[in-house]
């Protein structure tokens, strides 16, 4: 299998291409490195079966594949709000290339949604069926809104050209190699908390996420990928809810930090609560994270100790 990792240099696509690789399969990573790096896969340039493309979707590209799992996109709010323009152009204009890629090779392909197309959701759990809350306006638009267009391209491929999609929405991620200022919560509070600083809670911390291991959520990707029949949207994230506020006590908690709490303005149109319901994963793809919040915030304080 010759497979294609759009955003391989990535948190989460570095992570894919090792495991990818363990399974014996051909990888070839393409980044552009606006928050890739090459640290990320420095452990796989001697693979024999790992190449590296500097390439940014947004430009068409020609090359021989079977699979391709599009992961390129920033992903962290103070990353893509830092050039929306750009963000909307990754999902859309780099989707439509990478469709148009998927179609000439008649290649498979993973398109790496989020639950960012929920929003911030009017119902909770959320399910796949539920079509979402989103300001078309506002800071958080040309990602959630690009994310969602990216869905839509996807399906009309699949309806016109018949081609072989997968739609997964991966909801909060973390894990070792996230970069120290990625900016997301729980990198942040882990960086604040092994320096002793402030840890910043945006609004009061009563807003809750449910945080996956990339462990975890790589299995999902694979196995989505892999198997006939179910092409999706199916959620893949952890269901065990936690406020912001417990997730930093937490943090401080396993540091052993000084740290204080620092209260900061809650950006507009942060979801309130988010958790998703797996059932459709855990039916269709036999899937369900297995790795517990503090197993997983172990191993991530652990990295980011050797990152200081
Ligand atoms: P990340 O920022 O670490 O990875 C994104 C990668 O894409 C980086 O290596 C970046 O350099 C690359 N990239 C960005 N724009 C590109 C372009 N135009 N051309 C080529 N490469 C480009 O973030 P991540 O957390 O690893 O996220 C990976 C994917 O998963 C993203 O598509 C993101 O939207 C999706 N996702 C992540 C989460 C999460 O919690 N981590 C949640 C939902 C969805
Ligand atoms: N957040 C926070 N302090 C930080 C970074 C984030 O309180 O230093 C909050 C943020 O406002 C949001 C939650 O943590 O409510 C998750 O933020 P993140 O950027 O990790 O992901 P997303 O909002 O995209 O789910």
């Amino acid at each position: 299998m010759r497979v294609l990792v759009t955003g391989g240099a990535g948190f989460i696509g570095s992570h894919l291409c090792e495991y990818l690789l363990n399974k014996e399969e051909e990888v070839i990573c393409l980044d552009n490195f606006f928050t890739g790096s090459k640290k990320n896969i420095a452990h796989l340039m001697s693979n024999s079966n790992f190449e590296l493309i500097r390439h940014d979707i947004v430009k068409p590209i020609t090359i021989e594949i079977d699979h391709i799992y599009n992961l390129a996109c920033p992903a962290s709010p103070v990353h893509y709000q830092y050039n929306p323009l750009k963000t909307i152009k990754c999902s859309t204009v780099g989707m439509v290339n990478i469709l148009g890629l998927a179609k000439r090779c008649k290649a498979r392909i993973l398109q790496a949604s989020t639950s960012e197309v929920y929003g911030d959701p009017l119902e909770h759990p959320q399910n796949e069926k539920y079509w979402g809350h989103v300001n078309p306006i506002g800071i958080r638009s040309c990602y959630d809104e690009g994310k969602r267009v990216a869905e839509t391209l996807c399906m009309d491929y699949k309806r016109q050209n018949n081609l072989d999609i997968r739609i997964i929405r991966i909801f909060n991620t973390y894990g070792p190699r996230m970069q120290k200022d990625d900016g997301r919560v729980v990198s942040n509070f882990i960086v604040q908390a092994l320096q002793n600083k402030p840890l910043t809670i945006y609004g009061e911390g009563q807003q809750t996420r449910s945080f996956q291991y990339v462990s975890d959520l790589v299995e999902g990707m694979y196995k989505m990928m892999n198997q006939d029949g179910f092409y999706g949207p199916v959620n893949l994230g952890n269901p065990d809810e936690f406020s912001i506020m417990e997730l930093a006590e937490k943090v401080i908690e396993m540091t052993g930090a000084k740290s204080k709490i620092e209260y900061k303005e809650l950006p507009s149109d942060d979801p309130q609560r988010r958790r998703p319901d797996i059932s459709l994963a855990k039916e269709k793809l036999s899937w369900q994270p297995v790795v517990k919040l503090e197993d997983g915030l172990k191993k991530t304080i652990e990295y980011f100790k050797g990152q200081m």
